[in-house]
């Protein structure tokens, strides 16, 4: 059987395939022009070659070198990642670790681990995949880089994190994030890039970094495949 190339969004027929048509692509808010280097957010004004940073970033810095997103968590982004996470519809992923290889591509280092931001396995079993290792082992193969799925694991079952602050985050997320005791030589010394679907305040990161540098890893990158305008 052949199919037909369809939009990944819409289902209108177009030229490539995991593409989306022209006017679902003018509809999803891909991030470009001047971003914090720290968060990725879209920032105004122009590049003057320094360093930018965003308000909160320079408030509490991360704890991580550079993050980046290559769509806002808004209008068709938002349902398009919503259908990878819960709509069990894996093949998105590959387009979007395509538009994350693009908008990393300033965060890519020789021998770099890529590793995803871990998922409960009780999550796991609910939604059958953790979408975070599908982008990651999608963006391994984008960018040639080697991937542990497994790097770090989730000791607790962590409550949902929606709609609570970043410090209830922080609090409820300390101590939940922990090294597989098996993959901690992957990490020593080397640079690591931590993949999310969505960064909100980036708590989860923050722990996923931490748990890394207190592995003996070298310098924490992140790149997620949406972020979230403004922490609600
Ligand atoms: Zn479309
Ligand atoms: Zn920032």
């Amino acid at each position: 059987m052949i199919y037909p190339p369809r939009c990944m969004s819409c289902g209108e027929l177009t030229k490539a395939d995991f593409g989306l048509c022209g006017s679902c692509w003018r509809d999803t808010p891909f991030i470009g022009g001047v971003v914090c280097e720290s968060c990725g957010m879209p920032l105004p004004g122009e590049a003057d070659g320094h360093r930018i940073e965003c308000d909160d970033c320079m408030k509490t810095p991360r704890p991580w070198q550079d993050g980046r997103a290559a769509l806002l968590y808004d209008g068709k982004a938002r349902s398009l990642i919503l259908a990878l996470k819960h709509g069990d519809r894996p093949e998105l992923a590959r387009p979007a670790a395509r538009w994350m290889a693009q908008a990393g591509r300033d965060l890519f280092r020789d021998d770099m681990l890529i590793a995803p931001v871990p998922l409960h396995w009780s999550r796991l079993l609910k939604r059958r995949y953790n979408q975070s290792a599908l982008l990651a082992q999608h963006l391994g193969r984008e960018t040639g880089l080697e991937v542990c799925v497994d790097l770090l694991v989730r000791r607790l079952k962590t409550p949902v994190l929606d709609g609570k602050t970043a410090a209830e985050r922080a609090e409820t997320l300390s101590d939940a994030i922990v090294p597989h005791s098996r993959r901690l030589h992957r990490m020593q010394g080397r640079d690591v890039l931590l993949v999310d679907d969505v960064m909100t305040s980036g708590a989860t990161l923050a722990v996923c970094a931490r748990a890394c540098l207190a592995a003996g890893a070298n310098h924490i990158f992140v790149l997620a495949l949406a972020r979230v305008a403004k922490d609600a």
